[in-house]
């Protein structure tokens, strides 16, 4: 899974200059196209000389990152590592294009004439629905509200420069891999691999359409319920509690379009050592495009009846059937050890730190709290997140090392993945180390069974301490938001506090 910073800073840039009003005017129709496709076409630009860059990098295609130095002096940076930092920068700098476009051409405010541009009049609503022109009106001036619409028109010019900015990066792919790919089926692997922030978004889009359309017709009765802040905050923590447990693994195994495995020895050595495990799963499925030489293999879903296990054609193709047996029990390892539930521990901490932050940022203007925000989550997951996800890592192949009975299938089959990924085995990952590191580790601690047992007793006591911690975190962001509602409710009504207080019981 991938965590696009750039698309999350997109999103953060839309709410900050949404809320700024900087001014009503919207300046002309044809200033705001030649805009959009100047911005796009400076994102292409900038990631094709990335891409023409790292490409002069590989032209003798051996040995991409050198040897390292008889001295022990490190090998160069990876071509792929190199691409990587530039292409960060190129991506910071979009987001920096994009908010300047919001601002400078007004763009939130501009997407809320939607229904004009669809043409959906007040007289044409008047027709569908009957009643007045007043009441068409009222139904043109709520659809201008709409949250899915809106979210989605004030981001459209980032999705496409996203788009365009994967293009470049398909000439690299097809250096290393023997069959050209489309470039249409590549942006769609690309997009699926990347856009699930962007679906969350659309689906609390949608969760507050469907509220905000559907209580005008709910009985009087389920109106005034609704209108309580506590029932309001229950059914958004229950909404996102089940998404994260079902929804997620649900969206992701349609999202990348995930099959069955075929039947055949692989499918049934891996059932029996699902079984061995006693990890609760509902299925191991084929997840991703084969002949991209895409091998890669995760687990979704914490909760045992909606887990999946994905494993990628490439990695079945060209592992044997031990090594795609320990590449499994690695991430059967990942669910055996509550690493899943671990990551929900840590957004549900990152949300409660993002409250306590934005109330006490309270004077601060929107898009410096956006500004704050974003830091937050860049700090939180590179460093607290990049930490636990490592030793997370580390665990899981020690589990797979424990459940196929040794550890070298697993150091081969991450052997023959870095080859075949370009030589990165000492390439640097944030959240998973380098392969050389891992290997080594399970050189090291792969057959010592006190080890491993001393290792998952360290860990259990961090997710103990760390899930009190978050808690904690959790129930003072609670208290902050209930004050933060109590005051604007006290501040729209104009009374005395006092009266207020009385009022309530
Ligand atoms: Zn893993």
């Amino acid at each position: 899974m991938r965590l696009p910073f750039d698309l999350i800073a997109a999103l953060l840039a839309v709410e900050a200059i949404g809320r700024m009003h900087p001014d009503t005017r919207l300046g002309s129709a044809v200033g705001v196209h030649g805009a959009l496709l100047l911005f796009w076409l400076a994102v292409w630009l900038m990631h094709e000389l990335v891409a023409r860059a790292t490409e002069w990098r590989t032209r003798f295609g051996h040995l991409p990152q050198g040897v390292p130095g008889p001295d022990g002096s490190p090998p160069r940076l990876h071509p792929m590592e190199f691409h990587a930092r530039w292409a960060l920068l190129a991506q910071a700098a979009s987001v920096l294009l994009f908010a300047f476009f919001l601002y400078e051409y007004n763009w939130p405010q501009r997407t809320q004439y939607w229904p004009a541009w669809a043409g959906l009049t007040p007289e044409r609503l008047q027709g569908w629905f009957g009643g007045t022109y007043e009441q068409g009106l009222e139904w043109s001036r709520r659809l201008q509200r709409s949250q899915l619409a809106n979210g989605f028109l004030d981001l459209f010019p980032f999705l496409v420069a996203m788009l365009v900015s994967w293009i470049p990066k398909l000439r690299l792919l097809d250096g290393r891999s023997s069959s050209r790919v489309k470039l249409v089926r590549w942006l769609g692997f690309e997009a699926r691999l990347t856009l699930l922030p962007f679906v969350f978004w659309m689906a609390m889009g949608l969760f507050a359409d469907a509220w905000y359309f559907g209580m005008p017709f709910a009985p009087e009765a389920v109106r005034r319920w609704a209108s309580s802040d506590t029932v309001q905050a229950m059914v958004v923590l229950g909404a996102l509690l089940l998404f994260f447990l079902a929804g997620v693994p649900f969206l992701i195994v349609r999202l990348w379009q995930c099959r069955p495995l075929p039947e055949g020895e692989l499918k049934e050595r891996l059932n029996a050592l699902l079984a061995r495990s006693g990890v609760k799963t509902r299925a191991i499925l084929v997840w991703g495009p084969s002949g991209m030489g895409f091998a890669n293999a995760c687990v979704l879903g914490p909760w045992g009846p909606m887990r999946y296990v994905l494993i990628s054609p490439g990695l079945s193709e060209s592992l044997s059937l031990e090594e795609c047996e320990a590449v499994v029990a690695h991430e059967l390892g990942h669910a055996r050890y509550g690493h899943l539930a671990l990551l929900g521990v840590l957004l549900v901490g990152l949300v409660s730190l993002g409250t306590i932050a934005t109330q006490w940022a309270q004077p601060w203007s929107p898009l410096e709290q956006s500004a704050l925000f974003f830091a937050l989550i860049v700090v939180y997951f590179r460093l607290l997140f990049g930490a636990v996800s490592r030793a997370c890592e580390r665990e899981a192949d020690l589990a797979s090392a424990e459940l196929v009975g040794s550890p070298l299938p697993l150091m081969t089959a991450l052997v023959k993945i870095a080859l075949m990924a370009g030589g990165i085995q000492h390439v640097y990952s944030w959240h998973h180390d380098s392969i050389a590191k891992r290997v080594e580790r399970l050189m090291r601690d792969g057959l010592d069974r006190d080890r491993i047992a001393r290792y998952h007793a360290r860990l259990r006591r961090f997710r103990m301490a760390f899930t009190a911690l978050v808690a904690l975190a959790a129930a003072c962001a609670v208290l902050l938001a209930m004050d933060q509602a109590r005051a604007e409710r006290r501040a729209r009504s104009g009374r005395m506090p006092e009266i207020v207080a009385q009022d309530r019981d």
